[in-house]
């Protein structure tokens, strides 16, 4: 479904991540660990386009997003059009650590948002649309209310009907539970576990080893901008070959 090929991203001198090659198949789980600043964040927006690859392709479906430059030393930059961004983000739906809810709106609003302005759908469609994914994080009685009247696992379940709501192929979550108290993280995270059940194609990054190592069906450990170690999560995390993975469980354990 997703696919990057050789993706580089420079910050100024600073490389965050050095020649990632990633296959998100249909029905996928990908779990992306790795220590604070090694570019999982980063990675995400490549995917989502809010960061400009430095270098090389994002692929949906085997079709590269963007026109490629092939340059004389042989590195390929890509140049975007904002419509083709626009496509992108409709396939690819994305959740942030903090929500980014639109305070001013309700919450159904906010799920039916994309919805109006992005697919243009009429409004009791829109709204037909946002209830049924307001109802599967289990918000369906909270539609009238405004963001900050909900707990931040509330705000965050919406954010997920919001991104649900837009019909992507492909979910990413970028440490989706790391910014709540932890009683309510747990509300968070079986949300996405039923998606998971549903078969949902997901790329998470995530701090929660336990929860990881149940829902993924791949684990990718990022270290110095590549792929350092890549396998199931038994393999990943309960039998790790590399001494920087063993280093890095150890510290999360
Ligand atoms: P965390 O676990 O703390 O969320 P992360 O793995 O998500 O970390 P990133 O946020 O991707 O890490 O950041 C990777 C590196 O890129 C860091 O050194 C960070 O300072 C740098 N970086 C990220 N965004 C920018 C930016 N817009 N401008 C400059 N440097 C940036
Ligand atoms: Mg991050």
């Amino acid at each position: 479904v997703l696919e990057t090929r050789g993706l580089c991203k420079r910050f100024g001198p600073i490389e965050v991540l050095r020649g990632i090659d990633l296959q998100v198949r249909a029905g996928e789980r990908i779990a992306i660990i790795g220590g604070s600043g090694s570019g999982k964040s980063t990675l995400l927006r490549c995917l989502n386009f809010m960061e400009t690859p430095s270098e090389g392709e994002v692929l949906l479906d085997g079709v590269p997003i963007g026109a490629p430059r092939r340059h004389r030393d042989g590195r390929v930059t890509t140049a975007y059009s904002p419509a083709a961004l626009c496509r992108v983000r409709q396939r690819v739906g994305m959740v942030f650590q903090q929500f980014n809810l639109f305070p001013h709106m309700t919450v159904i609003e906010n799920v039916m948002e994309g919805l109006r302005t992005v697919k243009r759908l009429p409004r009791a469609e829109a709204r037909g649309k946002a209830l049924a994914q307001l109802h599967r994080v289990g918000l369906a009685e909270k539609l009238d209310a405004y963001p900050a009247r909900l707990s931040g696992g509330q705000q965050q379940r919406v954010a997920i009907a919001r991104a649900l709501a837009m019909e992507p192929e492909v979910m990413l979550f970028d440490e989706p539970t790391s910014s709540l108290d932890p009683e309510l993280v747990g509300e968070v995270l079986r949300s996405i576990r039923t998606l998971a059940e549903d078969g949902t194609t997901m790329l998470l990054v995530t701090h929660e080893l336990g929860f990881a190592f149940h829902v993924a069906t791949r684990v990718i450990f990022l270290a110095d901008g590549v792929f350092h170690e890549t396998g199931t999560p038994d393999a990943v995390l309960r039998h790790p070959q590399r001494e920087r993975t063993r280093a890095f469980l150890a510290s999360h354990a």
